[in-house]
């Protein structure tokens, strides 16, 4: 047996879900804890590229992915009223995996869920870490519901407010504000929509996501104050007035929303953690070392790869405990960097539309150019990991 034999995962999201499975698959005596009482998380989608699938086929559970949700390989660029700029195919997935999967967050997380309690692990919900006491070889951790215990490794993958980033930073390399935000609501799928799509917009861009045969989730991005803090009640109005200017089905869903519809709002703050991720036997992963823009749809799809990748690193045991979490940081960052790179440039390009003019612009420059730049983005990630 190697030094490494009992774990505690921190965070029941994709990279947590993912480590705690691959873990307890390994033989690790694994213990996850979720602050949540009930694993209830809203039921906005992701967008899974070939890349996570990848990562998930190794816990068994690909089919159950995409038996759920709705699989696509290609991509359309539209302008306002969907008149076509730009189809991309993209250049990712194989026999076996398409290049995207979308279902609904709360199926992926009940999907991973279970593949960790096969494994072994232990879930803990409504738990969460008040004191953690570091020794050479060791973490003794007392938890918020009083109880005391030893592991041999802590990976913290507790998202983009982590306490474990805290512990081993401060509170240096804490995601900022971009400026811009993300609205969301899940609807009925129109038949036209058959794979991701952005229309794009002055001053914004919408698009949507199928998430199954019968629903999508409709996005949009634009600038937004930050701190901004919307009340509830407001949501319904000022989702249709920032997508007032587009046509097509977009114009058909927004009459057809009612206060009930549930329009969820996020700020976009990126971050990109210099490595090592770790300290002693601390480590983290996820969003709590990476917080990228949605455009790529690779955020989880990133903290499903670190999982897979610490595990494999970790375990791998030719040198120290501690090399090896810098070893799987080296190792994490470079892809890491490039989506989080990519997506935030591509953010600012599609917001730097702001009149009839940038738009025209943006038009000739995306068709000349916006298939060739998301196929090399494909092409890398699509590449061993
Ligand atoms: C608008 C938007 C759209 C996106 N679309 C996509 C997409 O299509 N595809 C994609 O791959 N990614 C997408 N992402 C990114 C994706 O949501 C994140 O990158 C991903 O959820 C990160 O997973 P994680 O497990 O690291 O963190 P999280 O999903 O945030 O999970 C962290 C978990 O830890 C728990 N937790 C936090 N602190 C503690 C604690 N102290 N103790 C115990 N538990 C704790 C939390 O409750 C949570 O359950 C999108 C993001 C946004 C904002």
């Amino acid at each position: 047996m190697g030094d490494i034999r009992r774990v505690l995962v921190v965070g029941g999201g994709v990279g947590g879900l993912t480590a705690a499975a691959t873990f307890a698959r390994r033989g690790m005596e694994t213990v996850l804890i979720e602050r949540r009482p009930a694993f209830d998380i809203p039921g906005i989608g992701l967008g899974q590229p070939a890349n996570a699938l990848r990562v998930y086929d190794t816990l068994g559970v690909l089919d159950q992915i995409l038996d759920t949700g709705f699989s696509y390989n290609e991509m359309w660029l539209f302008d306002r009223d969907r008149r076509l700029i730009v189809e991309h195919k993209f250049q990712m997935g194989d026999d076996r995996v398409p290049a995207f999967c979308a279902l609904s967050r709360l199926q992926l997380h009940e999907i991973l869920l279970g593949a960790a309690q096969r494994a072994g692990a232990e879930i803990r919900l409504g738990t969460t870490v008040s004191e953690i006491h570091e020794e050479k070889d060791r973490v003794h951790v007392v938890f918020s519901t009083g109880k005391r215990e030893t592991f041999d490794l802590v990976a913290g993958f507790d998202g983009i407010r982590s306490q474990f980033r805290q512990h081993l930073y401060g509170t240096a390399f804490v995601p900022r504000p971009s400026g811009y935000g993300a609205w969301r609501v899940q609807v009925p799928r129109p038949d036209c929509v058959r794979g991701m799509e952005f229309l794009q917009g002055i001053g914004g861009k919408t698009g949507a996501m199928p998430l199954s045969n019968d629903v999508m989730y409709l996005f949009h991005i634009r600038p937004e104050a930050v701190g901004a803090n919307f009340a509830g009640q407001d949501y319904l109005q000022l989702f249709r007035d920032r997508l007032a200017q587009y046509g097509s089905y977009v114009r058909e869903i927004l009459a057809s929303l009612t206060a009930d519809s549930d329009i969820v709002y996020s700020p976009i703050e990126p971050m990109m953690l210099p490595w090592p991720w770790s300290r002693g036997r601390v480590v983290i992963g996820g969003d709590a070392a990476h917080t990228v823009s949605p455009h790529l749809t690779q955020g989880a799809a990133m903290a499903a790869e670190d999982a897979y990748v610490l595990v494999r690193e970790v375990l791998n045991d030719d040198v120290p405990v501690e090399d090896r979490l810098v070893r799987y940081a080296m190792k994490r960052y470079p892809r890491c960097a490039f989506v989080y790179t990519f997506s935030g440039q591509w953010l600012l390009d599609e917001q730097s539309v702001r009149s009839e003019e940038d738009l025209e612009a943006a038009r000739i420059e995306l068709t000349a150019n916006a298939s060739a730049r998301i196929g090399a983005s494909d092409r890398l990630l699509d590449g061993p990991i």
